[in-house]
Formats: C-alpha cells, sequence, structure tokens
C-alpha cells in the first residue's frame, strides 16, 4: 500500500539498530517519524531542567542525519497531550499504521492505551521490544515465575542469549518518507524552558553517543573492572544518559561486552547490562516499586520526621552534611546531572541509614536531578540502599562515609574537585575532617567554612539498628 506508517519516537531517539524502525520499514510503505513532547511530563519540571535539553539535542541531531539523507526529509514534532497528537498525527498523514518500542514505565503503559482508545479501528498498532535485550516475560525461573534476585537472574541471562538476541535491528531507511507535517523543531523556549549548562560530555544527540561509545570501547572497557570504583578516575562509560532515550542501542552495547566476556573488564560491565535488564522487568512485574517498597514488610519502618530531618534533608540535597564524600557526590549530581554509582550507594545508604529518612525523598530528589533518571534503576537502586528492594543485601549492612572516602578517593581528589573549601586539607584529614589536628586544618572553620557533621555516624547506625529492627519482628 501506499498509505504511509507513522513510527512513534519515545526513548529511540537515533536511526540505526532501531526495532521500531526496522519493523516500520519491512513492508515497503513510506515511512513517517513523530516525537511527542508531552505536557504532562513536562509542566512538572523546573523551568530550567537538563533532560528536555538533551532530548532536544538528541532531537536536532535526528533531524541533521535525516537531512543528510535527503533535504526533504524532517521529523515530526509536536507539543501535546500524546492521546491527542497521535490520532491526529495518523489522521493527517492517512496513515493506516502505527509502531512504537515497549516502554514499560507504568506511566508510559496507560499513555499507550490511552492512545490506543483514541485512533480509528483501522489502525494497525505494532509495539516491539527494544529497550532492554530480555523483558517481561521473557527470562523466568523454572517454575515459570519472575526473578527476584539478581543473580540467578544473570546466570539465566548468561545461559539463554544468543546472537540473534543481539543482532542489530538495521532499518531499511530508504523507505523514510518526507511530509508536510515535518515543520521543524521547537526551541527550548517554544517549550517554555529556558537553557542549561548541560555538560560538555552529554552534548550532540546520536552521533556524540556514538563516538563515546566508541572511545569507551576501545580504550576503557577492558580496565572497567579496576577503574570503576574510584569517582575520581574516568572509570565507568558514562553512557547512561544515552541508553536512558536511546541515543545507542542496548543490543550494540551488550553485543560487544558479551564478545569479550571472558575478558574482566567486559564481563564487570556486561553485570551492569544486566542490571538494567533486571530492574526493568522487576518494574514490569512489580509496578508497586514505584510507590513503596517490594518487601511489604518494611513499610513499618518509621523514619525521621519534623524540622530537624527536614534540615538533614536539605544539607543532603545541597552537599552539606559535613561528610567529605556525600557532599563532593551531592554536588556532582547538582552541578552535572550524573553522579558516580559507587557514590549514589554511599549517598543512598548515608539518607536511609545515617540520617534515619524515608528513602523514597532521596528517590524522588535523584529523579528530580540525574539527567540519566530511569525509574526502574532508580527505583531499584533506592530500594537496594534501603535493603527493602530485590536483593540479597541484609539490612544491617550500612556504609560508612569515611571508610568508603578512604578507600575510593584516597587520596581525595574527588573530593578536592567538588569541595573546593577542603581542597588545602591533607590526605587523612579530608575524609573526616572534624577529626583532623587544628595544623591540618591550615585556616578552615569548622562550622563556618566548612559544616560540622550533621550526624554523627555511630550513634546514626545505633539507631538504624532499632529503626530497622520492626522489620524483624513483622516478618
Ligand atoms: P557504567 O558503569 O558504564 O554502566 C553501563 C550501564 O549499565 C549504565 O549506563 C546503566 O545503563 C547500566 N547500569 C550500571 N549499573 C547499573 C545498576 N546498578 N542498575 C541498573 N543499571 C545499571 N541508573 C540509571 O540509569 N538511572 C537511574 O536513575 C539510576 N539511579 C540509581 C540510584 C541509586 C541509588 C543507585 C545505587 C544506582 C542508580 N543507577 C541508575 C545505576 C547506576 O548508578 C548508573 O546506571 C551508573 O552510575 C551510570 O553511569 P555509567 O553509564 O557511567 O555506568
Amino acid at each position: 500500500s501506499t498509505h504511509p506508517t507513522l513510527v512513534w519516537l519515545r526513548r529511540d531517539l537515533r536511526l540505526h539498530d532501531h526495532a521500531a524502525l526496522e519493523l516500520a520499514c519491512r513492508d515497503g510503505a513510506p515511512v513517517l517519524l513523530a516525537f511527542v513532547f508531552d505536557p504532562a511530563l513536562l509542566a512538572p519540571l523546573p523551568r530550567q531542567d537538563r533532560r528536555v535539553d538533551f532530548i532536544l539535542e538528541a532531537l536536532q541531531d535526528l533531524e541533521r542525519q535525516l537531512r543528510l539523507r535527503h533535504p526533504d526529509l524532517g521529523l515530526i514534532v509536536r507539543h501535546a497531550p500524546p492521546r491527542e497528537a497521535i490520532p491526529a498525527l495518523v489522521r493527517e498523514a492517512g496513515a493506516t499504521r502505527l509502531v512504537y518500542a515497549h516502554d514499560d514505565d507504568p506511566y508510559a503503559l496507560a499513555r499507550d492505551l490511552a492512545v490506543q482508545a483514541e485512533l480509528p479501528r483501522d489502525i494497525r498498532v505494532e509495539s516491539v521490544q527494544d529497550v532492554t535485550v530480555f523483558e517481561r516475560r521473557g527470562l523466568l525461573t523454572g517454575q515459570g515465575k519472575p526473578y527476584t534476585v539478581f543473580t540467578p537472574y544473570k546466570n539465566a541471562w548468561l545461559r539463554a542469549v544468543t546472537a540473534a538476541h543481539l543482532a542489530p535491528r538495521a532499518p531499511r531507511l530508504e523507505h523514510l518518507a518526507a511530509s508536510p507535517l515535518a515543520t521543524g523543531l521547537p526551541s527550548l523556549a517554544d517549550l517554555g524552558f529556558e537553557p542549561t549548562d548541560l555538560h560538555a560530555r552529554f552534548r550532540g544527540g546520536a552521533t556524540q553517543a556514538q563516538a563515546q561509545w566508541d572511545e569507551f570501547r576501545r580504550e576503557r572497557l577492558a580496565g572497567y573492572a579496576d577503574q570503576r570504583d574510584f569517582p575520581a578516575r574516568k572509570g565507568p562509560s558514562y553512557l547512561s544518559p544515552a541508553l536512558r532515550f536511546g541515543l545507542l542501542s542496548i543490543r550494540e552495547l551488550a553485543r560487544e561486552a558479551w564478545a569479550r566476556r571472558e575478558a574482566p573488564g567486559a564481563a564487570v560491565w556486561l553485570s551492569e547490562l544486566i542490571w538494567r535488564d533486571f530492574y526493568h522487568q522487576v518494574l514490569h512485574h512489580h509496578p508497586g516499586v514505584v510507590e513503596g517498597p517490594l518487601k511489604p514488610e518494611y513499610a513499618a519502618i518509621h523514619w525521621e520526621e519534623g524540622a530537624e530531618a527536614d534540615a538533614h534533608f536539605a544539607a543532603w540535597c545541597a552537599g552539606q552534611t559535613g561528610y567529605p564524600l556525600v557532599d563532593a557526590a551531592m554536588r556532582q549530581l547538582n552541578q552535572t546531572g550524573y553522579m558516580h554509582n559507587r557514590l549514589r550507594m554511599v549517598t543512598a545508604s548515608f539518607l536511609c541509614k545515617s540520617l534515619g529518612l524515608n528513602w523514597q525523598r532521596g528517590e524522588a530528589y535523584f529523579a528530580e536531578k540525574l539527567l540519566d533518571f530511569e525509574l526502574a534503576s532508580n527505583s531499584g537502586g533506592w530500594q537496594w540502599a534501603a535493603s527493602c528492594g530485590c536483593d540479597a543485601q541484609p539490612w544491617f549492612r550500612i556504609f560508612n562515609p569515611v571508610t568508603q572516602s578512604e578507600k575510593f578517593d584516597p587520596d581525595g581528589a574527588f573530593i578536592r574537585r567538588y569541595v573546593p573549601e577542603l581542597a588545602s586539607l591533607p590526605s587523612p584529614a579530608l575524609h573526616a575532617p572534624w577529626s583532623a589536628r587544628p595544623v591540618e586544618l591550615g585556616g578552615l572553620v569548622l562550622g563556618r567554612d566548612y559544616p560540622r557533621p550533621v550526624v554523627d555516624h555511630a550513634e546514626a547506625r545505633a539507631r538504624t539498628l532499632a529503626r530497622y529492627g520492626v522489620v524483624k519482628r513483622v516478618a
């Protein structure tokens, strides 16, 4: 038929190895690409939001790539509720087929159902797996149940995966067609947003993401296992925002890691990609993790509340807790929209196990600030830190922020970068300035130039053990 197929792009902002686009291009009909800015998602965001900036960059890159293929090609972009915009576009384009990739975020599932309900009956709607290697009921236990512990899941993943799972979904892009509906991209201002300081390494959409991935796979993947835990080093890939918005294909990344899995760097990195699949399937099977703990008995915990708790939370957010590694990490998040994985674990543990605050407050703060914010991984990571989620982490394991600092930022290079007021302290003192000798502090006055610790860690630890004691009684 000559009726066009509409591909609705959502979190797959690239043209290569693209499951929805590949499916759309199979039958030879002309293919149009649409993206919708959803007011329901944009409205609650602060007017400066790096993610909106990031998405717009990614769309600009897509538009550039399309124009390079043919000057008449372009993206169709709308700023309206999808349940109105998509049916309108289908009508205006005369499309008979709508194709998009699965998105198992509960909001997205509801949105997609609402869109389908508004479409004329004779429109063929097809959705396809793209975001993860395995999803939904793709990997189940011998009893047909979803996995809730990572290691057995990972073992099953490694047994089940084949070259076919990881093969590129290469679209026949010659079927992309021009459309009068493609009238150019909105600006940030059109969307009601202001420019941000989006960190330089995250600019440039899929083209830039591909260059970043090339650099990581050639230069750094081999050393990943040794380097990844030290926030001052360029150890991890920094590809999480690219994965969040599908600037890269997970298949491409996993294919390379899997091919090199006999080497320690690639094997450890592949494990991280499997964590990503794991948390996505947890969210699919247990959408309640968005609202509360996976293990219901943990809902009985009483978290600190009131004015002092609020002050502690504000200090945590601002990177003013008096614990240098925690503060450096929170300032990295605030300044760049990224936080190193080791530090996500340290700051999350600090919030719920040192400050005794409800982990959901921290989860919400990360959700607001992270450029790579991913509902499945953020909820999984926070519940891991609070010991109320999937994994076998016992609740009495409490990170000591000073020990973590000595171990993972031994010479204080990371702390000095983000907490400049401490930059001249010698290394051992830097990790716990309150126990430094006056000569080590130089002119620094605690409580004036840098906060005293907001809590005493040993006391906090004892309070946490008591707090979590209710879990034992309920369970
Ligand atoms: P790399 O170390 O290079 O890892 C490669 C990729 O593997 C990452 O890009 C990511 O997609 C995936 N990955 C790595 N670790 C994990 C993990 N533990 N769980 C799931 N996927 C993982 N990751 C997010 O993408 N979005 C989040 O909102 C998020 N919130 C988190 C909150 C907490 C409290 C914790 C402890 C972890 C969170 N993570 C989250 C997981 C992890 O910290 C980040 O994926 C990682 O730091 C991203 O940096 P990178 O791309 O350089 O990672």
